[in-house]
This record gives C-alpha cells, sequence and structure tokens, in this order.
C-alpha cells in the first residue's frame, strides 16, 4: 500500500507513521501482509479501524493507495484507491481509537 500522509510518503520508519506522519517511536503492524510503521499502538489501532472500514464499505479485499490529510483533532480527509477505483471519505477517531465520525465524500 503506497500512503502519503499531509503530502508526504509514509509508512516506513524513515518516512514516519503511517497515519500521522511522526518519525519517532517503534511500533510495527502487519496490515495485509504488509508491515507498516507506526509511532505508537495508538496510531496503529486506528489505522487499523479505518482500513477496516473502507474494505467493508467498498468490499475491497485491500488498499492500494491511501491519501490522508488532517490530525487527530480536525479528523482526516482521505482518498483511497483500489483497482482504478478511488473512494473519498472524512474521517475521526474517538478516545478509544475507534470510528468516531466516518463520511462519504464525492
Ligand atoms: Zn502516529
Amino acid at each position: 500500500m503506497r500512503i502519503i500522509v499531509n503530502g508526504k510518503e509514509a509508512g516506513t520508519k524513515e518516512k514516519g507513521c503511517a497515519l500521522c506522519g511522526a518519525t519517532w517511536g517503534e511500533y510495527y503492524e502487519e496490515i495485509d501482509n504488509e508491515k507498516l510503521f507506526f509511532c505508537c499502538d495508538f496510531c496503529a489501532l486506528e489505522f487499523t479501524n479505518m482500513i477496516k472500514e473502507v474494505k467493508k464499505r467498498n468490499n475491497w479485499d485491500r488498499i492500494d493507495d491511501l491519501e490522508i490529510n488532517g490530525n487527530y483533532y480536525t479528523g482526516r480527509t482521505c482518498t483511497a484507491k483500489r483497482q482504478g477505483k478511488e473512494y473519498k471519505f472524512y474521517v475521526k477517531f474517538d478516545d478509544e481509537g475507534g470510528i468516531g465520525t466516518f463520511k462519504e465524500l464525492n
């Protein structure tokens, strides 16, 4: 999965956390057979919940490309792609790392 967080490639220790772009921390989670870097387990949990929701709503087995813009406080506006299809959404997480708000965008 190609991940862009606020305009910068992310998902490895060098590039930054797959959800927030931070380069501190040392947490990895395997998602769709890919080892992704996160700054902490909380970001990993939020990311996993977000991916699950997108896959469920689209009936996708995985995501090829994911663009994330925003942060924890403002919520995030994202574009996910799978095999040429594009899906835009807004997501804000709750205090437990679950989906607080989820809106499909056009
Ligand atoms: Zn993070």
